[in-house]
């Protein structure tokens, strides 16, 4: 059986801080994040619902709360 070695290189990469899209549930070293809730999005996404959930380009509101947020403040 050579399977230890097998299982010791998957599953213990560690991972950087990266945050998992609240949309497409993928991970990315930058998301979008709601400052009330912590709802986070990433910028395909956001990109995609713009529409919904931006009226002006500055600001977005998080669909988990309703909140708005701005766009380059962090
Ligand atoms: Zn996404
Ligand atoms: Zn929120």
């Amino acid at each position: 059986m050579n399977s230890e070695a097998t299982r010791r290189t998957f599953g213990r990469r560690r991972r950087r801080s990266l945050t998992e899209c609240h949309c497409c549930r993928q991970r990315f070293p930058f998301c979008w994040q709601c400052r009330h809730c912590g709802f986070s999005i990433c910028q395909d996404c956001i990109q995609e619902n713009l529409w919904g959930m931006s009226c002006n380009g500055i600001t977005w509101q998080c669909p988990d709360c309703g909140e708005q947020n701005g766009f380059g403040n962090q």
